[in-house]
């Protein structure tokens, strides 16, 4: 009896697996019509897309699912959560993964058995070759003056900002004004104000016995030799600066003069009370 029984159901689970086999075979795989190529993008330059390309033979509809692995091995796929229209737009992701789908044939509330694309090798990578900076024009942000530097910028569109030293302009002496003519006896003097600042460079102007020039054109009486000093502008102004501070001494000495006058007072006092 038991043996008629498992012979039964033998018969019974064989009998199942058959119709379901003969259903499934009914609707007919999808084809795959062309396969991607491989995907090879440099990372920020836009996502790689990924398409699905199947047809099937029978009115009925296509369904996708799309599955990736981080290696090139077909039984190491996942399948990507809600990644199931035909095409798929990969994640930007420096590194190499391996991509694929299937594809079903749903047809009268049937499905087919599932086709698989190739494992479609996608790499997004860094990009390694070294910017080359496309500068806008230099823009002085701070201007040169006769003796100080001056500071000048120009930026790339990357962001990159370069800044470089603008060279003094030096001074720009007025021609030369004879203060002061050479004699046998004593030299002269010879003084250029900056059109600029208003510094003031003195020169002295050696007698040289040829003539007495009164014409400040005139090179000859400034042979090479001669001594020039120049007096830099402060803020306060070109002559200030050769000023003794008188101001300054009358501040330190009348406090201090009246501190003695003071303690001398008291030390009067005191002796006279020591007297009595
Ligand atoms: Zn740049
Ligand atoms: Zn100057």
């Amino acid at each position: 009896m038991k043996k008629v029984v498992s012979a039964f159901i033998l018969v019974l689970t064989l009998a199942c697996f058959s119709v379901v086999g003969v259903y499934a075979a009914v609707v007919e795989k999808p084809v795959i019509e062309a396969e991607m190529p491989d995907c090879y993008r440099e990372i920020g330059n836009g996502s790689i897309v990924l398409y699905a390309n199947a047809t099937v033979p029978n009115g009925g509809t296509v369904r996708y699912q799309w599955y990736v692995a981080d290696t090139e091995n077909m039984a190491m796929i996942h399948a990507i959560f809600g990644a199931e229209s035909d095409i798929y737009q990969v994640p930007e992701e420096i590194g190499v993964k391996w991509y694929c789908y299937a594809a079903w044939n749903v047809s009268g509330g049937a499905e087919s058995d599932p086709v698989y694309s190739r494992l479609i090798r996608v790499e997004y990578f860094e990009n390694t070759t070294a910017h080359i900076h496309s500068f806008c024009e230099w823009m002085v942000i701070t201007e040169p003056t006769c003796t100080e530097i001056g500071i000048k910028v120009r930026e790339c569109d990357c962001g990159v900002t370069e800044r470089a030293e603008v060279p003094a302009t030096g001074h720009n002496w007025d021609s030369g004004k004879i203060t002061k003519k050479p004699t046998a006896q004593s030299d002269g003097e010879k003084v250029y104000t900056c059109l600029n600042c208003k510094a003031i460079k003195v020169k002295t102007v050696k007698f040289s016995g040829i003539s007495e020039e009164s014409d400040t054109t005139n090179n000859t009486a400034e042979p090479d030799n001669n001594s020039e000093s120049t007096i830099e502008p402060t803020n306060i102004g070109s002559y200030e600066k050769t000023h003794f501070p008188w101001w300054l001494v009358a501040v330190i000495v009348v406090p201090v003069i009246g501190c003695i006058v003071i303690v001398v007072i008291l030390l009067v006092i005191k002796k006279q009370k020591n007297v009595r």
